[in-house]
C-alpha cells in the first residue's frame, strides 16, 4: 500500500525523523489558515504547496510551488486543487489533485548553502537484508544518478540481527561529506529512517531530497512510503492511511471481494486458483500467441458467487477478448467449480460477450466437464494444458 507524501511524514516524525513541518489542506481557504498556522510555529515567511497524489515527479509537474505570501498561498492552492497533474510517473491524462500540503520553506538562506541528498531504505533481495541507499546527488532522478555517475550511489546493508550500527550512521553522514552539527544530524536521520521503516513493516522509505538546512539540519523534505500489505493487520492505525482514489478502481473491488488481482495490458482474462497455477497460466496464454489481461487468483473456495465476481472484475477490461479459467480441483472440487461457473455465467448472461475456456484438472474433474457441456454454454473445455493453450489460440486467430 502506499502512502501520500503527508503520510510518511507522519510516521516519519513518530519515529524522532526531522521533517519538513506542513499541514494538510483540502480548499484554498484552509491553506491560507495552515499557512498562517505554519508561521505561528516555525517562523517561515514563505510556504510551498505540494500536491498529494501517489506520484513522484510533481515538481517538475507544477505540482509543488514557492508562495512568498499569504496571497500567493491561495492562488496556488487555488490552482493547484483540482488540477490534473502530470509528471513523468503518471499516464497521460496525470491524476486528479484531492488535497495539498502547506508546508513551511526550508530553503531559507543562512551560514551555508541548503544541500540535497537521496536515502532509501529498501530490501536487497539478492542478499535477504534491508539496506539503506544514499547518495550526495539528491532532488534529482535517482535512476539518472545510478546510469551515468554509479559511483556517486552507496548502499549500507543492515545485518537483520543487530540493526543499524553506530558505526554504520557515522560512514553514512562521512561518505556524504557532512562535518561538525550536520554530521552528527545525519548520523540521527539515518538511525531513526531505519527504525521507521523496521518498526512501521514497509517495504520501501524514499526521502529525496534529505535537505541539509542553511543552519546544519537534517531533515526529510518529500517522504515515498510502501507498507506492507501482509504486515497491514498488525498496525491498525495505518490501515485508514489508503486511498483508494489514488488505487486501480478494479484491483480496489478484488481487494474488497477477497481475490487477488493485478490489472495486466494483454487480451486474455484469467481465472485461477492458486498464485502458482496463476503464473503458469500467464505462460501458457504468451506460449499461445496472447498476452495475459490479468492476474487473478480466486483463492481455495472458487464457489458460484467468487466466480461470478471474477467474472464481473475481468468483463470490466475493454481489451479482453477470450477468458481462460484454469482450476485445480484439489480441496475443492471441479464438479462445484463447474456448478459455480454454470450459475455465474446464467446469471451474467448477456455481460459474457467473448469465447470461454474451461480447463478443470483434479478431483472430479470429468464429470465437471460433462457438466458444463450439458449445460449448452458458449464455453469450450479442456483437460490438458496443451489443450486449453490450443484453443485459446484457435479463438484468438
Ligand atoms: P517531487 O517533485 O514529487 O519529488 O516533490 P518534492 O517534495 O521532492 O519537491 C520537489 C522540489 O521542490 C524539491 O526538490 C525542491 O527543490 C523543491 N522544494 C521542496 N520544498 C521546498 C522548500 O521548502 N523551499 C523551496 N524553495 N523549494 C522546495
Ligand atoms: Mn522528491
Amino acid at each position: 500500500m502506499n502512502l501520500h507524501e503527508y503520510q510518511g511524514k507522519e510516521i516519519l516524525s513518530s519515529y524522532g525523523v526531522g521533517i519538513q513541518k506542513g499541514i494538510l489542506a483540502k480548499s484554498p481557504e484552509e491553506a491560507v489558515e495552515a499557512a498562517k498556522k505554519l508561521t505561528e510555529e516555525t517562523g517561515t515567511g514563505w510556504h510551498v504547496i505540494k500536491a498529494q497524489v501517489h506520484a513522484g515527479g510533481r515538481g517538475k509537474g507544477g505540482g509543488v510551488k514557492l508562495a512568498k505570501n499569504l496571497k500567493e498561498v491561495k492562488q496556488l492552492a487555488d490552482e493547484i486543487i483540482g488540477m490534473n497533474l502530470v509528471t513523468p510517473q503518471t499516464s497521460e491524462e496525470g491524476k486528479k489533485v484531492h488535497q495539498i500540503l502547506v508546508t513551511e520553506d526550508v530553503y531559507y538562506p543562512g551560514d551555508s548553502e541548503p544541500e540535497e541528498y537521496y536515502m532509501s531504505v529498501l530490501l536487497n533481495r539478492a542478499t535477504g537484508r534491508n539496506m539503506i541507499m544514499y547518495s550526495p546527488e539528491g532532488g534529482v532522478d535517482i535512476e539518472t544518478v545510478a546510469e551515468e555517475t554509479p559511483d556517486k550511489i552507496f548502499t549500507e546493508e543492515i545485518d537483520p540481527s543487530t540493526g543499524i550500527m553506530p558505526f554504520q550512521a557515522r560512514r553514512i553522514a562521512f561518505n556524504l561529506g557532512l562535518e561538525g552539527k550536520a554530521f552528527k544530524e545525519m548520523t540521527k536521520f539515518a538511525t531513526s529512517l531505519y527504525k521507521a521503516y523496521e518498526g512501521s513493516d514497509s517495504s520501501l522509505f524514499e526521502i529525496n531530497p534529505v535537505l541539509k538546512t542553511s543552519d546544519d539540519r537534517v531533515i526529510a523534505v518529500d517522504s515515498k512510503v510502501t507498507l506492507d500489505d501482509s504486515a497491514l493487520f498488525r498496525h491498525k492505525d495505518y490501515q485508514d492511511m489508503r486511498d483508494t482514489r489514488e488505487e486501480d478502481a478494479t484491483e480496489v473491488e478484488a481487494r474488497d471481494a477477497g481475490l487477488s488481482y493485478v490489472n495486466l495490458d494483454g487480451n486474455v482474462g484469467c481465472m485461477v486458483n492458486g498464485a502458482g497455477l496463476a503464473m503458469a497460466t500467464m505462460d501458457l496464454i504468451k506460449f499461445a500467441g496472447g498476452e495475459p489481461a490479468n492476474f487473478l487468483d480466486v483463492g481455495g473456495t472458487a464457489d458460484a458467487k467468487r466466480v461470478e465476481q471474477a467474472f464481473n472484475l475481468i468483463l470490466k477490461d475493454e481489451k479482453v477478448e477470450a477468458i481462460l479459467i484454469n482450476i485445480f480441483g484439489g480441496i475443492v472440487r471441479c464438479d462445484r467449480v463447474a456448478e459455480g461457473i454454470i450459475e455465474a455465467y446464467k446469471s451474467l448472461g448477456d455481460k459474457i460477450n467473448v469465447p470461454i475456456i474451461v480447463r478443470l484438472q483434479g478431483t472430479n474433474a470429468e464429470k465437471a466437464v460433462e457438466l458444463i457441456e450439458e449445460a449448452g454454454l458458449n464455453v469450450e473445455t479442456a483437460v490438458l494444458f496443451k489443450e486449453a493453450a490450443d484453443k485459446v489460440q484457435k479463438v484468438l486467430s
